[in-house]
């Protein structure tokens, strides 16, 4: 099997390599030269166009910037669309748009190419190590077909949908990821202003109940199943924290965005009557805002879980 990899950068450098790693073929090539040059020392072969690496890659890889540098390889007079081989794929590795990936899509499965959207998570030190997610979204079979390439890159090759849906849980993820540290800035710094040392504080709060789950693991009880009822925490009683929190912040004169917009949600729950369910009910005001009712059955939960523990 010959492997392609376009993009050589931060992350596409150190995947590329492990590839070649792993055993395979591999073929590269980068609007930079030079980063190939520990590459081809690792026994790959530069190709000095895109059009040289589709024509003889059974399986494409690209890490590019973004939109814009994936239409350009993929639709350029010399791109991917014009040379690869019916019934070869190409997984993007890149961080793009769903939508994006969905337009790509129909026009390679039009020339029998499976086109899947791959984006990564590990930051370079996890492209490195090879402690990497890949969100796959298009043809299971296909994802299944070059499982064994993308375990060469990643420790965490996962199928999660059609098309698309690899790139939707990756933008979940980062979107997650920087709201979450948008409000522990904000947090941290009423704590340090109201008179607490950092390492201290940090210390503490990683000890807490939010400092020793896994960011996502809180999702798997009560929201994805919609179940409120027993309370472990009540709303009235969370509803009294963070009030307890707003008013030191304005005591030591720390403006509280994201904090206040919580107090919020907690309020407008409580006046629909739910004070004594779980304080995650909160949730349920988002949901129908969103348009969306999540309700998974607990095996499926429990299972879901077990699959992802490692
Ligand atoms: P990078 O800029 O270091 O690498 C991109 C590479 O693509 C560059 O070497 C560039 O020369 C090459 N390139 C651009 N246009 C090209 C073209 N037309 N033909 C051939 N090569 C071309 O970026 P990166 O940090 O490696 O990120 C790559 C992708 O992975 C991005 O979509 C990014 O959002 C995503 N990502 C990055 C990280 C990270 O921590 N850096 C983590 C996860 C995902």
């Amino acid at each position: 099997m010959i492997v392609g990899f376009i993009g050589l950068g931060t992350m596409g450098g150190s995947m590329a390599l492990n590839i070649r790693k792993a055993g395979y073929d591999v073929v590269v090539n980068d609007l930079r030269r030079e980063l190939a040059d520990r590459h081809v020392e690792a026994g790959c072969t530069w190709a000095d166009s895109i059009g040289k690496v589709a024509e003889v890659a059974d399986v494409v890889f690209t890490s590019l910037p973004g939109p814009k540098e994936i239409n350009l390889v993929a639709f350029n007079e010399d791109g991917l669309l014009s040379g690869m081989k019916p019934g070869s794929a190409w997984f993007d590795l890149s961080t793009s748009s769903p939508t994006s990936a969905r337009e790509i899509y129909p026009r390679f499965q039009s020339k029998s190419i499976s086109f899947l959207d791959a984006p990564v998570s590990g930051g370079p030190t996890g492209a490195a190590s090879g402690r990497l997610a890949i969100w796959v979204g298009g043809d299971e079979a296909t994802f299944n077909k070059y499982k064994a390439v993308l375990d060469s890159v990643g420790d965490q090759a996962k199928y999660i949908g059609p098309i698309g849906a690899g790139s939707v849980a990756k933008l979940v993820h980062n979107a997650a990821g920087y709201t979450i540290q948008a409000a522990l800035a904000e947090v941290f710094t009423m704590g340090v202003k109201a008179g607490v040392e950092p390492l201290q504080l940090w210390d503490a709060i990683r000890a807490g109940a939010n400092g020793r789950v896994r960011t996502f693991d809180r999702l798997g009880g009560e929201f994805l199943q919609n179940k409120w009822e027993p309370a472990s925490f009540a709303l009235r009683l969370a509803h009294k924290d963070v009030s307890l929190a707003t008013q030191l912040a304005r005591e030591v004169g720390v403006p509280m965005r994201l904090t206040n917009l919580a107090l919020e949600e907690l309020t407008e729950a409580m006046n629909r009557g739910w004070e004594s369910k779980d304080s995650r009910v909160a949730m349920l005001l988002q949901e129908e805002r969103a348009g969306v009712l999540i309700d998974e059955n607990a095996a499926d939960v429990d299972a879901m879980k077990a699959k992802g523990d490692f």
